[in-house]
């Protein structure tokens, strides 16, 4: 083997390493450190993140990967060699175009900015949250500026999260979207009493729904070995390696919907992470390719498994295992209605397949703005509370349920939003191929089968990892770009199913 690749690989094993350290003691942070260790861990969580960052920017690297440039172009470029050479590359050269100070600058701030919005959500206090926002604002200006060649200011942005894609590729597909959905969001308002959610409400003790978590997941690949589920407060899932998978879940004890379909979420990242091939373990290949694709695969167990009817055809029976007399009186039928009702809601997190992609929308036009100086951060409230009523028609009663409401913009993820929303459309995307290759799906389902499934994902997507960029992954298996029609398709359809067929619009 070519000795200079023996060299970069260590290299990189090392930083990734490093990487997945963190990732643990993030974890832990999340689940089981006590309380009073925090202000340790984040000197610790900073160690880490330094050292890594330093000896993955630097000029060995850099001088590493330019002497394999003849290695590369004698290999196949699928190889998993010449994959990881061009992919730390991308990596490198990106990274190299932020002066380290800059960086360092941004997760200062976004530390300050966090505790700012705590408090400020807590106190709903717009006003105090505001000096932090805008100078977030200005030092993401000034990364923006580092990336001289993007067509607008976002798309530096967005390509942090999905590598390549372009605001204006966003706006043509979300715009498409928001048109077909706000007509069905009226549709649904109109005859909210169609559908009935009281039978996933009532009293659920943690424990028993732990218990039905079990009973469904390990059907899944959920493999004890390999695999973690412990409560936390904002539900994640963390690959340590793709045979040490962590997921996290938050229970609700007066509505079992929370933690079910929130661990199902959490499953499908997890599902990801554990399918990629053992041969990209410990290098820069070994994750999801872009936030979008990794939400498409969440999204898919969580909804179009999860939501589906011949899903609980196989999961009502375990449901009333666990649950007897709660469920004693309610058919599979009744608990597939409950589990999709639909209708306008405040807050993002709560919301149901429908609406969500409008309270990302509204997010990402507003980011947009903000970037392109259509808009300044003072403005915000009012444009939130506007968008809500237009798209969603409900009034926001004040700005912790409004504006307030989300973390991203408090710790500089700026650009992450769309990536919601996208994976959610490229799920439905996937999904028809799915039912063209996997005609038999809906019966495998209703008997709890799920290994054709999994393994057309692992074949098709899961264990390549990051060799392809995210629009070569989408390509591959999507077909084509991200394109909004199967979503639209897929959301008229259980509209029409669950609340009848909406009116027709011109
Ligand atoms: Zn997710």
């Amino acid at each position: 083997m070519n000795a200079t690749f023996v060299e970069l690989k260590e290299r990189l094993h090392e930083i990734w390493d490093l990487n997945k350290i963190g990732w643990l003691l993030g974890w832990d942070q999340s689940t089981m450190m006590p309380k009073r260790g925090s202000a340790a861990r984040g000197e610790h969580l900073a160690t880490i993140a330094r050292l890594s960052h330093q000896r993955f920017t630097s000029d060995e690297i850099g001088s590493l990967l330019s002497q394999l440039e003849s290695y590369e172009a004698s290999l196949p470029p699928e190889s998993d060699d010449a994959s990881l050479i061009r992919v730390a590359r991308d990596d490198w050269q990106k990274i190299r175009k932020v002066p380290s100070e800059l960086a360092a600058e941004i997760a200062r701030a976004g530390a300050a900015g966090y505790q700012a919005w705590t408090k400020a959500r807590e106190e709903n206090d717009f006003a105090a949250f505001l000096p932090y926002l805008e100078s977030m604002i200005e030092l993401k200006r000034r990364y923006v500026a580092c990336f001289p060649d993007v067509a607008e200011p976002y798309d530096a942005l967005l390509d942090d999260y999905e590598r390549g894609l372009t605001a204006a590729e966003v706006t043509a597909v979300f715009d498409q979207v928001r048109d077909a959905i706000v007509p069905l969001v009226k549709h649904v308002t109109a005859n909210a009493d169609k559908v009935d959610d009281s039978p996933l409400r009532g009293s659920f003790p943690a424990e028993q729904q732990l218990q039905l978590a079990m009973s469904v997941i390990p059907r899944w690949g959920f493999d004890p070995l390999s695999w973690r589920l412990d409560p936390t407060v904002h539900p994640f899932a963390s690959s340590i390696s793709t045979q040490d998978i962590r997921i996290t879940t938050r229970y609700d004890e007066a509505y079992l919907g929370t933690s079910f379909f929130g661990t199902l979420h959490e499953m499908g990242h997890g599902l990801y992470e554990h399918g990629i091939s053992p041969a990209l373990e410990r290098t820069l290949l070994c994750r999801g390719v872009s936030l979008s694709v990794h939400e498409s695969q969440s999204r898919m167990w969580e909804n179009l498994v999860g939501r589906s009817r011949p899903f609980w055809t196989f999961a009502h029976p375990l449901a009333a295992d666990v649950f007897p007399d709660h469920f004693a009186n309610v058919n599979a039928d009744a608990v597939w209605r409950a589990a999709n009702k639909m209708g306008p809601s405040l807050i993002r997190v709560e919301a149901d397949e429908l609406t969500y992609s409008l309270h990302i929308i509204l997010r990402f036009e507003i980011e947009q703005s903000l970037f392109n100086g259509d808009l300044k951060a003072s403005d915000l409230p009012e444009v939130w509370n506007a968008k809500m009523r237009d798209y969603l028609g409900i009034d926001v009663p004040n700005d912790s349920a409004g504006v307030l409401q989300d973390v991203h913009w408090s710790e500089g993820l700026l650009g992450y939003f769309p990536t919601y929303a996208l994976g959610t459309i490229i799920a439905s995307q996937i999904w028809e191929r799915i039912l063209v290759d996997l005609p038999d799906i809906d019966r495998q389902m209703a008997a709890g089968e799920f290994d054709a499934l999994r393994g057309w994902l692992v074949e098709h997507l899961h264990r390549h990892g990051r060799k392809f960029t995210p629009k070569e992954t989408i390509a591959r298996i999507a077909g084509g770009t991200i394109t909004p029609e199967p979503y639209v398709r897929y959301l008229t359809a259980k509209v029409t199913e669950l609340y009848g067929a909406p009116p027709v619009t011109r």
